[in-house]
């Protein structure tokens, strides 16, 4: 239920340094990351297009800002190295959650890149 939340004020516009990250060139597939923190005991998914770039070691617990210590599983979507529109594997079916909100911290590039949606 989401009626005893206040409705969120606009998301921030603009971003001097977009952050860089995997182009869709070098996508692999589609991968979720499954991690159970050994610190807090949160149990959090993590979706990339690259195999191993998420590991135990370099990922932090959005928790308890910890690493390391997690047990951590992993599932291909899909091999497929180019978006298919039409799949229910691609990480923007799972992203956002259904029925979610959009939470004012989001800050939008003003020129996002074509297929990063
Ligand atoms: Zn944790």
């Amino acid at each position: 239920m989401t009626a005893d939340i206040p409705n969120e004020a606009e998301p921030k516009t603009g971003l001097k340094n977009p952050p860089a990250g995997v182009s869709e060139s070098q996508r692999e597939g589609v991968f979720v990351n499954g991690f159970i923190c050994q610190h807090c005991g949160l149990h959090f998914n993590l979706f990339s297009w690259k195999a191993n770039r998420h590991r135990a070691d370099n990922t932090y617990c959005p928790e308890c800002g910890r690493r390391g210590a997690y047990i951590h599983y992993r599932r291909m979507l899909s091999d497929k190295t180019y978006r298919d529109e039409t799949s229910k594997d691609e990480i923007f079916r799972h992203v956002p959650w259904p029925g979610s909100q959009l939470i004012s911290d989001s800050v939008i590039m003003a020129s996002p890149k074509k297929n990063d949606r």
